[in-house]
């Protein structure tokens, strides 16, 4: 990866900042809805256990949808260590650089994926820019 600085302007990686910590905020709300929050852990959740009954088939609910809380946690919590990562990246002045080849990201992309890390999806943009 290239050292090069990234040619977003201030305004960009402001409204940017601020989408991130909205996107954050949402996804937190949605771990709040199904886990409890790790007091040891910054941005780590542990799903709840569901209390549906004591019948077999109630207890068999209860592993069911006990599995599908951990997978949407795991998913959840994935995105937000992706937006802390971006976060930390506009702090650092390396944010909306592709961290396959270090050219700034199109503008239009990260507004619609602000956690975007490389300038196309994929490993495509090692095509597109091989030398
Ligand atoms: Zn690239």
């Amino acid at each position: 990866m290239t050292q090069q600085k990234s040619t977003l302007s201030k305004d960009f990686l402001n409204s940017i900042k601020e989408d991130l910590l909205i996107r954050k905020e949402k996804l937190k709300k949605q771990l709040a809805s199904f886990a409890e929050k790790d007091p040891n852990q910054e941005d780590n959740y542990n799903s709840d256990f569901p209390e549906f009954g004591d019948k077999e088939d109630e207890n068999a609910a209860e592993v069911a949808a006990f599995e599908g809380n951990l997978s949407l946690e795991d998913t959840l919590e994935q995105s937000i260590e992706m937006i802390n990562k971006a976060l930390k990246k506009i702090d650092l002045g390396v944010y909306g650089l592709c961290e396959k080849c270090g050219e700034t990201i199109n503008e239009e992309r990260l507004k619609i994926m602000p956690t975007a890390t490389k300038c196309v999806p994929g490993h495509g943009c090692l095509k597109l820019h091989k030398k």
